[in-house]
């Protein structure tokens, strides 16, 4: 899989891939990220990209040539990319399932805004998608560029060591993710659950089902309308909110 990312700062981009499983995965070439410079696709002495908005008000705009121009070269140079990605606050939220959907792809071209935003023909007539990461604004498109390649990343083949790390991760199957503990087992006075420390194997596992379970109904209970349940799930899920509703009788 190849990102091509468009962006007036490409150092911030390197620099979100230079440590950890990211950047071990890409030395191993388990994915590329090929990052443009806006200002390379730029044709005058200045290397413009931003321009007054028409219709005044403050902020400059980023100028619709030079992201046509990136996205033609990226063309030139490996074919049609599969998704063309405009980053914005104005987008479908990405979520596990977007990252999904992304990790499918070979190529996914990112272009990051910034000041007050882009040119709005980008959208119409360069963007095949726009993509939010959350409700609230940011200065430039990089990180949430940045949140979308580490998130596609890790549910591509041999990027995180243990394949069963990925699929237990909260959002995966619709539930959060059970709580984690490591030695000591005792700590100023907080003690790992007893259970984890008795090394019962199905106790265990029925334990953290239990804690996913539980977690997700109290901190997210709209999850569970999608969630793929096993049998032994479904039926944890049926008695937590019969002890739900059990207590709410208590306190009525
Ligand atoms: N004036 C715009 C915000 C521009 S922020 C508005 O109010 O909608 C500058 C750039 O940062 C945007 O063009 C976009 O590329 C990026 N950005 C900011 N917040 C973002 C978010 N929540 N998700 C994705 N991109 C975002």
């Amino acid at each position: 899989m190849q990102f091509d990312i468009v962006t007036i700062f490409p150092r911030m981009i390197e620099a979100g891939l230079a440590e950890g499983i990211l950047a071990r995965a890409i030395q191993r070439d388990l994915f590329r990220v090929r990052v443009r410079d806006l200002r390379d696709f730029t044709d005058d002495r200045h290397r413009t990209v931003d321009d007054v908005p028409y219709g005044g008000g403050p902020g400059m705009v980023l100028k619709p040539e030079p992201l046509f121009r990136a996205v033609d070269a990226i063309r030139h140079d490996a074919g049609e990319p599969q998704a063309v990605v405009l980053v914005s606050p104005h987008g479908r939220q990405f979520t596990q399932a977007e990252a999904a959907r992304l990790a499918s792809l070979d190529r996914v071209t990112i272009l990051c805004g910034r000041y007050e935003g882009i040119d709005d023909r980008v959208r119409e007539g360069l963007a095949t998608e726009e993509l939010s990461i959350g409700d609230y604004v940011l200065s430039g498109g990089e990180l949430p560029a940045l949140v979308i390649i580490d998130a596609v990343a890790r549910l591509l083949p041999g990027v995180v060591g243990d394949e069963d790390s990925v699929a237990g991760d909260s959002f995966s199957r619709g539930l959060l993710d059970f709580p984690h503990f490591t030695r000591p087992a005792e700590y100023k006075d907080l003690k790992v659950p007893d259970v984890l420390v008795s090394g019962h194997h199905g106790e265990i596992r029925k334990w953290r089902k239990r804690r996913a379970l539980a977690l997700t109904l109290s901190r997210r209970p709209e999850l569970l309308a999608g969630a793929e349940l096993d049998m032994e799930e479904q039926e944890i899920l049926r008695e937590l909110m019969e002890e739900q509703k059990g207590a709410a009788h208590g306190r009525d």
